[in-house]
This record gives C-alpha cells, structure tokens and sequence, in this order.
C-alpha cells in the first residue's frame, strides 16, 4: 500500500507523520477497517519549506498573521457557536475550520510558539463541543442535518447571500437563524481538523472527524438520504462534503470514506439541475450546475481533484481540468478574480454569468471564489507542475486577493467590482474575509518545491527558503523587489556543495532578458511545464541574476448589449486608474477596438514609477490595481470602447 503526500506537508515532516500514523493505527479502536487497495496519485511538486516572505508578498501576508489572524482567533465568535448552540448565523461554523487551515499554514511558516498554543486551544474547545452522535455543528437539535435529512423547506433554508434572521423576542432555545448549512460546517471543521494534524499528529483529531464522517454516512450514505437535496444552489453547497471527506480517506484509509466520497458524486449526477460532472465531461458551461454557484463549484472541483488522486479515475480528472478551462476563458478579470452576476438564468450575484452579461460596473468578485480560484489552481499545479497553473494564483494573489485587504490588516471585502470608486473594506466576519488568508498562506507555502529531483524555484519575489539535504542543506535566498522591479537574485547557499538541476517559474506575460550565474551569463533551458533551468554544481555563494521584462498587454473584453471594453496589464500586474466617483459612460477610447496595439500606443511609462503609464489625451495614469483601493478609492480597470 503506498500513499500520497498530501499537500500540506513539507517532505520531512511527512515523513515523521507517516511512521507516526503507522504506529497509531496499530493500536487505535479495535474497529474493523477495511482498508483500501487503492494507490493515491502523488503529485509531481512537492513542497518544501519557506522561511520567511519578503517584499509585497510579505508585507501582506504578514498583515493577515499580526492583525486579522488574532482578530479571529481571539474572537468568542468563532467558537461560540458550537459551545452554546445554537450559533447565531447559519454558517457561522465555517469560520473556525477556515482559519484552523490558514493559521495552521502560517505556524508552518513563521513558527510562532503563542500561535501554536492558540491553534491547541481552539480545537481543543472544538472537539469538547462534539455530541455523542458525532455532531459538531452549531444548530439546535431540530434543524440540524439529522432533524431535516431533505430540506425541501425553502423558508427555512438559509440563502446564500441573506439568510433568514431569527425572530426578535423568541424564547425558542434552539430556533433556527435558517437552516441548510451545518453539512457546510463540518466540511469546515474536517477540513481544518485534517489540516492541524497533518502538522501535528493527533489521534484524538483523527477519530472526531471520523466520528463526523460516520454521522454523515449514517444519513446520507449509501441508500439513506439524497446529500445534494440538502441546502442551497441545487446542493452544490452541501456536497462542497466531497473535499473533506477524501481527505479524510487519505488520512485513514478507510474504505468506507471512499465510497461515501463517490455515493456524493453519484447523487450530484442523479441531480439534473447539480449534474457538475456530467456537464463537464460533455464540455458544458458552469453557469448551470448548481445555479452556477462559483465558490462552491469551485470548491466541488477540488474534491474531485482529490478524488482523482485516491481512485486514477480519469473522469474525475477531466471534470476539473474542463471546469478549469472553462473559468479561465470566460469568467476570469485581468485581475485573476473569477466574476460573477445574478442573470435570469442563475441563482444570485455569486453565480457565473455567461460572456454577454459582461458589464465592469455590475459584476463582482467574492473574496471566497477568488480564494478558491487560488487553490484549485495550486493543487492542480502540485498535480502536474506546470507553470501556467501556478501563474493564474499568482496573478490572482497579486491583483485579486491584495485588491480586496484593507491596509489595517484587519478589514477585507467582501465584493469588489472592476470598476467601482469605493470598495466596502470592513472589519466584521464574512465567509470572504475567513477565506482569503486561506489563498495567502497557501501561496506562500509553494515558493520552492522538488520535481524530479530539481530544485524548483516557484518564485522571483524576495523570500528565504530551507534547503533539503538532497540539495545540500541551507538556504535559498532571493532578493527581489518584486513584483515592482524586474530583477531578481537567487542565492544559493547549500552547506555542502551538490550537483542538481535549478529550474525557476517565470511570472505571466514576462520574458527572461538575461540569466548570468555569478557574472557570467548563461542559456537556460524551457522545460515542458514552462519552467527555465540550468543544472550545474551548485556551491555556497553562487549568485543567480536573472533580468526580465513585463509585457504590456491590452486585453479586449465583450460584454453587455454588443459592449466593448478594455483592460491593461502590465506582467502579472493587472493595471487600473485611481478613482473616487464614477465616470460615466462617455468613451475612453475612440478608436478601432479591433486593434489593440494602438491602444497600446496611447500609453507611456511614467518616468517615475516602475508600473505607472499615462494615458495620452487625457490627465489620467494606470497604475498597479492592488493600489487603486482606499476608503475613499477604487480602481477602473476596465475602459469603454467606442467602436
Ligand atoms: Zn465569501
């Protein structure tokens, strides 16, 4: 039996949890266990260990670890819901699971011994709230899952965006805030569970979410109740399950898990208005599984993702790769957020709207989709390696995600559009503002990895990076203003001297100018996954240049009502203008759309700032679309065409 290395760890620490697993399970409950023959799927990438961020990359991420991190963490909110049911607000359990999988990655990084005793503590109290049924949810004992197996109720569902309130002057001890999402809590709860204590082994975790997934599987397994005839969005939010239940298969190999996972898919496809994989396997739009619910279709994705991983099956496979496909082509931003808008066809303004619903003032990006964005991209560039996965995080991290954190570290939106002149940062806890550390921290803990045996360097911004024996012990370290400058050094300092090959991503619409090691210039080699590398004997000290060159890029977008418009970005920068009231229509440009290049020539480089052009004709500059956002500012991104 051989088993995968899940994502989130680093190749030791794997190592230490795998020998302590088997020991574990050696002498756990007595319980018969049928364990599976399957073999899972490794990635080609896997991660190894980031010391420290710099530059833009730093600065954010480490806004998210000393402000909003705390500001959660220390919040009654979070836990309360669970220890004095029922919760307040319908899916407020999700909060806790969220920032377990965030906070856990950020001690992967950064190691802070208080953060260690705040993560214990929190699932401590988390697993003392579990009931004896395995319920660990924060709903009263008569909407629970349990309670209301088929919610066919909609008055008592819970909507995605305004979930009913619970009546003022009840005396009802358990009445419901609305129903429909404690399926979704425990997605959370296993997914942030299973995440701690792939860092720090506990056996005591292990059996809560087991006693989760038993619970799950007693009512909606296989010839019990339909999952996808739970909550909202035709069931795509409920069987958002799918994720956490294999991971929880991965982590015991219990067979049973397995088939709960694919009874999940079975009802999802027995499900003509969910039907997710169906539609994607016949090539079909995400804009009709699950009312085009883009979080949680997203968030399906990625179980199918693991699911593909733990059975070979590659019509899993397949319905990621096509939804992905999909996503990218007709329902990303120049910022990398994916866009959304309620239409006649779809559920709600988080839904996917086709191409002709296009409009920058009327569409918007949940932080949580953005987030999801992130890490579908992520596990699917761990899959395979290849650079052009790694690059749409990328460029969502930079322009998305930055877009929608305040700069008090504590505030994020919850939507932003493309074009809007004040953005709502706000401090309060919303599904996005829980969602997009997630993105943060994942990213952050993918900036180096090994693949076939290479050193693979998944970024030029400026960061420090543990070295594995295998490539000699020490550190890696770039320096870098990225992503505002284009140069960076790579240093490699191994304690003793190793041939291997280096192989570094390149950013999005960005080309290598020059590559010298130690000042003499070499030629590097492109790899099938879009890497460049250079094998050699590398020793401490060995200095690596490398000058690029971003490219300014027009992207023309078609829209509402025949509409055209247009967007810059400038490498994996998305440029936008500064404003603070809406323009109207009036054209910005006028002249042929069918030519981008000269709209091109309408901009110049500012003489003063790395990533700022002004507009010819006009007073206005574009600049970096993460800068556009204040109280009192937001971005234009996306310029009428008069055609
Ligand atoms: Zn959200």
């Amino acid at each position: 039996m051989l088993i995968g290395m899940n994502k989130c760890y680093n190749y030791w620490e794997f190592l230490l949890i795998f020998l302590l697993g088997l020991g574990i399970c050696t002498s756990c409950n007595g319980q018969q266990q049928d364990q599976s023959e399957n073999k899972i799927i490794e990635n080609q990438w896997q991660q190894i260990k980031t010391i420290d961020e710099g530059g833009l990359i730093g600065e954010r991420v480490d806004l998210w670890r000393n402000h909003r991190l705390w500001n959660i963490g220390n919040s009654d909110y979070i836990i309360e819901g669970f220890e004095k049911r029922p919760g307040m607000h319908p899916w407020q359990g999700e909060h806790l699971g969220k920032w377990l999988h965030a906070a856990t990655l950020a001690y992967g990084i950064n190691r802070d011994e208080k953060l260690k005793l705040k993560l214990d503590e929190m699932v401590e109290r988390l697993l003392a709230t579990q009931l004896e049924s395995g319920y660990t949810g924060t709903y009263g004992e008569s909407y629970t899952f349990m309670a209301l197996p088929e919610n066919d109720i909609k008055t008592e569902l819970a909507d995605d965006i305004q979930p009913t309130k619970k009546k003022a002057n009840s005396q009802a001890n358990d009445e419901a805030p609305g129903g429909g999402w404690d399926t979704w809590t425990i997605r959370y709860n296993m997914y942030g569970l299973l995440t701690y204590e792939a860092y720090f082994p506990n056996q005591e975790v292990v059996e809560a979410c087991k006693k989760m997934g038993d619970l799950l599987i007693g009512i909606y397994g296989e010839g019990k109740y339909d999952l996808s005839k739970y909550g909202t969005r035709q069931g795509i939010s409920a069987t958002t399950l799918l994720e956490s239940i294999v991971m929880l298969y991965e982590r015991t190999l219990d067979k049973k898990y397995l088939d709960f996972a694919e009874r999940i898919v079975k009802v999802s496809e027995e499900n003509p208005k969910h039907r997710l994989m169906g539609t994607m396997l016949e090539k079909g739009s995400v804009v009709y599984p699950g009312d085009g619910k883009g979080y949680q279709l997203m968030a399906n994705l990625l179980g199918y993702l693991r699911l593909y991983r733990c059975t070979g099956n590659e019509k899993y496979l397949q319905t990621v790769l096509h939804g992905w496909q999909e996503i990218q082509e007709k329902h990303v931003l120049t910022t990398g957020g994916p866009w959304t808008r309620k239409m006649p066809y779809n559920g709600n303004k988080e839904c996917f709207a086709k191409t002709d619903a296009f409009h920058p003032d009327k569409i918007v990006v949940e932080g949580c989709n953005n987030a999801t964005w992130i890490q579908l991209n992520i596990h699917l560039f761990e899959l395979t390696a290849n650079a052009k996965y790694f690059n749409e995080a990328e460029v969502a991290l930079l322009n998305s995600t930055y877009g929608h954190q305040y700069s008090d570290g504590i505030e994020w939106c919850y939507y932003m559009a493309p074009n809007e002149s004040s953005p709502k940062y706000e401090p309060r806890f919303h599904c996005c503002g829980s969602s997009q550390p997630r993105g943060m921290e994942m990213y952050s803990n993918h900036l180096a990895g090994i693949v076939n045996d290479n050193l693979s360097i998944n970024t030029l911004s400026a960061s420090k990076i543990k070295l594995p024996e295998q490539f000699g012990g020490g550190t890696l370290d770039i320096e870098s203003g990225f992503p505002l400058t284009q140069n960076s050094t790579i240093i490699v300092n191994p304690i003793e001297s190793k041939e291997f090959t280096l192989e570094f991503r390149v950013p999005l619409n960005t080309s290598v100018k020059r590559v010298s090691v130690n000042k003499e210039d070499v030629e590097l080699l492109q790899n099938e996954r879009g890497f460049l590398q250079l094998k050699r004997l590398w020793a401490k000290g060995d200095q690596i240049i490398v000058d690029y060159e971003y490219e300014l890029k027009a992207t023309i977008q078609d829209g509402e009502e025949g509409k055209r418009w247009v967007a810059f970005t400038y490498g994996p920068l998305a440029l936008a203008q500064k404003i603070d009231r809406m323009p109207g229509e009036e054209p910005f440009f006028n002249i042929d759309f069918a030519n981008p290049d000269e709209l091109l020539g309408q901009l110049t480089k500012s003489a003063t700032s790395s990533a700022e052009f002004n507009i010819e004709g006009g007073n206005s500059i574009i600049i970096p679309y993460y800068q556009t956002g204040t109280k009192n500012s937001g971005p234009k991104t996306y310029f009428t065409i008069n055609n």
